[in-house]
């Protein structure tokens, strides 16, 4: 066994990962741990993400930390800005010295007998194998493939002899001037595109097969301004924040209660911000309800601006082949292309990757339950980061990583060394998330499943989940406790 031991062991320095470093550095100041990050920067998909106009497509005021106020001007932000804002997060906190960079977790094991994880890594730099043992595993690992982006086949690609870039693997030395650029795609990488490369392209086009929900969003918070300017910024920033988790809310469960009139709304705003060439209804009007897919926002309008000074255009159609000059789509009509780029998006990939064995057997986490949406059942003491999938992902990334402190807490004070989560004695059999998107409904099989009923179920609404995580008890039915090492049963859905 490894003779190096953490009581936590945190994978993964992006966002989520550093906001749990922070956490325990304030509220388990007597605990050691250690992050094991696989890239050789902090940042995760800040620092991944290179394309032209990067940015967030939800307010930093709940992307940023509960516990360290946004300042920067935008509330829309590009990646550059929330990168930074993560290192300056990870130094304020003492947490940059506790990052081991270049280490990718590849495995980790339960030992009932000691009650802790074995836990392997390969140094990505040097290709030699590391492991340390913990006593409690908290996976902050991002929810995707970091080495390839989900790309589909198309008819002839072999026929066109210019570029095809994937955004997840821009070229740094990539420059659009002059070039007719096709963009393929619909969601919030395309729509950042689009506007950013019409900047010096000669023209983009935006194809789509299914379009979605664009909503305008300023790109500076007129609030935030107001507010900043008379009140000291740890003032002024949970008010901003407050003010758009519920704003978000109450579109989402709008939403949901009423698809056909925030449809409508939708619609309506959209078709004033495009030119009468072009018609809303073939191309802003998707064959699903509002939120049934994340929405994508735009700051200031920006696409809506190429679209009307005609630099970007858009096509709604199938791809029947690509040709020698760009795209041959199925209507007949052909785009003519320099460069095509593939928005076609991200590859799930559960808990970056890495496997779970108790005792040497491997853990199935598809027939795991999460707890909470942050533990799994039968898996004793590890926790994971999945955000929001209808709000900021750090606003359950900072719940789960204050909760992770509280149990921590609460276990030392109560002399328990083990926190297991049990299935519900029903079962469980709905998905883990319930998003339309490709993306996850390539995944869906590879997760865990959740409950019908709290502690099980995942509501997806921040303004519950405060009650649940941040009040609400540490010890209910789906959980137990033990102080003394006891073998691992394992609880499957
Ligand atoms: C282009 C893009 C834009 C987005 N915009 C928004 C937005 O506006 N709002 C929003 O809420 N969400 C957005 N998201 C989701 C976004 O991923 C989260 O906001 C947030 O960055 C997630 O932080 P994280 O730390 O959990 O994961 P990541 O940022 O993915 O970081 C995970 C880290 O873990 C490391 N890692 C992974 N596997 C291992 C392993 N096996 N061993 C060691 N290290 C490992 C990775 O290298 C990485 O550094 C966006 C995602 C993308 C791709």
């Amino acid at each position: 066994m490894s003779s190096e031991h953490v009581d936590v062991l945190v994978v993964g320095a992006g966002l989520s990962g550093v906001g749990a470093a922070c956490h325990l550095q304030v509220e388990c100041p007597d605990k050691t741990y250690a992050i094991l990050e696989s890239r050789g920067a902090i940042g995760g998909t800040w620092d991944l993400f290179r394309y032209p106009g990067i940015r967030s497509d939800s307010d930093m005021f709940t992307l940023g930390y509960a516990f360290r106020p946004w300042t920067g001007a935008k509330a829309i932000a590009d990646g550059h800005s929330i990168r930074e804002y993560i290192e300056d997060t990870a130094r304020e906190y003492g947490v940059e010295d506790k990052i081991r960079f270049h280490h990718e977790v590849l495995s980790a094991d339960w030992s009932s007998a000691d009650a802790r994880w074995t836990v392997t890594a390969r140094r990505t730099d040097t290709g030699e194998t590391v492991r340390l043992t913990c006593s409690w595993l908290q996976v902050c690992s991002g929810y995707y493939r970091y080495d390839e982006g989900f790309r589909p086949e198309f008819p002839g690609e072999e026929r066109f002899p210019g570029e095809v870039i994937h955004p997840q693997h821009w070229p740094e030395d990539f420059d659009a001037t002059g070039k007719r650029i096709v963009v393929i795609g619909s969601g919030a990488t395309a729509v950042t595109l689009v506007p950013n490369l019409a900047d010096d392209a000669a023209h983009v086009t935006m194809l789509q097969r299914t379009p979605s929900y664009i909503l305008t969003q300023p790109g500076t918070d007129p609030l935030a301004r107001i507010l900043r300017s008379r009140l000291p910024a740890n003032v002024a920033y949970p008010i901003v924040r407050w003010k758009n988790v519920l704003a978000t809310t109450a579109l989402f469960q709008a939403s949901r209660r009423w698809p056909g009139a925030v449809k409508k709304v939708l619609r309506r705003l959209t078709e004033k911000q495009l030119p009468a060439s072009i018609d809303v209804d073939t191309h802003f009007n998707p064959p699903y309800d509002p939120w049934d897919q994340r929405l994508c926002l735009v700051p200031d309008g920006d696409l809506f601006r190429h679209l009307r000074n005609g630099t970007a255009s858009i096509a709604t159609d199938r791809i029947a082949t690509f040709t020698e000059t760009g795209i041959q789509l199925e209507s007949g009509q052909h785009l003519d292309a320099d460069v095509i780029i593939t928005a076609t998006g991200l590859n799930l990939l559960p808990m970056g990757g890495m496997t779970l064995s108790l005792d040497g057997e491997q853990v199935d986490v598809s027939e795991t339950v999460s707890y909470k949406g942050m533990m799994l059942s039968g898996v004793p003491n590890f926790s994971m980061v999945i955000g929001y999938t209808n709000a900021s992902w750090t606003l359950k990334a900072d719940l789960v990583n204050r909760y992770v402190c509280r149990l921590l807490r609460h276990m030392d004070e109560r002399g328990q060394a083990v926190a297991t989560p049990v299935a519900p004695p029903e079962g469980a059999d709905l998905p883990f998330l319930d998003l339309a998107s490709g993306y996850v409904q390539r995944s869906l099989a590879a997760l865990p499943k959740q409950g019908r009923r709290t502690p099980w179920k995942l509501h997806q609404n921040y303004i519950r989940d405060v009650r649940l995580m941040r009040r609400g008890p540490l010890e209910d039915e789906g959980i137990r406790f033990s102080s003394a090492p006891v073998r691992a049963e394992r609880a499957v859905a």
